[in-house]
């Protein structure tokens, strides 16, 4: 099968088709999204064991089934929620969200491929009537979903901070859940003093974090929405004198997304058009310089 490898940089390579072990299913991939992540991972930002075949959102069918796996039935249309927990964890012996997941692309082969087996509990079945153009952005909207497990009060004033697909998508999200008086922010610099009763980052780095910071009401709430990756430098005393809450967020459900992408939330105007897995090096060229619509693969 082809797959896109990180190899000492970004190689399209053939690798063996993978069977899936007991308790896995291979699909067969429709549609898959390029992430902040995979550039990171391309980049060297985020290191991985080489070759690591890249990508974690998209969508596809049930191809092939392992040993002792019920509830799914080849031919069938998924989505993947691309994050497997360590099952060994506080929070997984818990049932809290897991401390140390495993992200596809990154700690074990992703979904710029034509194929990939995958636990079958992370696979879930769509409807016939979600495209699967649209299926492959559920991972997105999942995590922009997130937002909505932060303790925000609908009738406050908001701001989502941050350009692009992700901002745009985290202040529709917050629109369709009745947060009516939330607007964007592209610009850090605008945000004013005191402005809002919570600001959503979808964009950090150290210039923006005291501009966060001061735009924040005293007892407000600064919602960590982006996965910066990296250290940055703070200082946590203007955050300490406002009494500011600063609540970090990762995911909202998974089935949500799905429900939401099936009807209710508007979404296709911030996915591009589909590129062959061949045009790679332009695709996450054109990535790395603007965030306007997701990047799709068509497999
Ligand atoms: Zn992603
Ligand atoms: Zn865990």
């Amino acid at each position: 099968m082809r797959a896109l490898i990180r190899s000492q940089g970004v190689r399209l390579a053939a690798r063996p088709t993978p069977q899936p072990a007991p308790g896995e299913a291979r699909i067969k991939v429709a549609f898959a999204g390029l992430c902040r992540t995979d550039l990171q991972v391309a980049d060297g930002l985020i290191p991985v064991a080489e070759p690591r075949v890249l990508g974690h959102e998209f969508s596809g069918w049930i191809d092939a089934l392992g040993a002792g796996v019920e509830g799914l039935r080849v031919g069938q249309p998924v989505a993947v929620m691309p994050l497997l927990p360590c099952g060994a964890c506080f929070g997984c012996r818990h049932a809290r969200p897991c401390a140390a997941p495993r992200l596809l692309g990154v700690d074990r082969d992703g979904a710029f491929a034509d194929h990939i087996t995958l636990p079958a509990a992370a696979i879930y079945p769509i409807p016939e009537d979600l495209p699967l153009r649209r299926a492959a952005f559920a991972e997105p909207l999942a995590a922009a979903l997130a937002v909505l497990e932060a303790g925000l009060e609908r009738g406050e004033r908001g701001a989502v901070y941050g350009q692009g697909r992700i901002a745009a998508l985290t202040l529709r999200v917050l629109r369709h859940a009745g947060f009516e008086r939330v607007e964007p922010v592209e610009d850090a610099a605008s945000l004013g003093l005191d402005a809002y009763d919570f600001i959503v980052e979808t964009r950090l780095d150290a210039a923006a974090w005291p501009l966060l910071i001061a735009a924040t009401r005293p007892q407000g709430r600064l919602v960590l929405k982006s996965r910066a990756t990296g250290a940055i430098q703070i200082d946590p005393l203007a955050a300490i004198q406002k009494h500011l809450t600063l609540k970090a967020v990762y995911y909202g459900a998974f089935p949500e997304a799905l429900r939401l992408l099936r009807g209710g939330l508007e979404v296709d105007d911030l996915l591009a058009t589909p590129r062959p897995l061949e045009e790679h090096a332009a695709v996450f060229e054109a990535a790395r310089l603007g965030e306007t619509t997701k990047p799709l693969f068509a497999l």
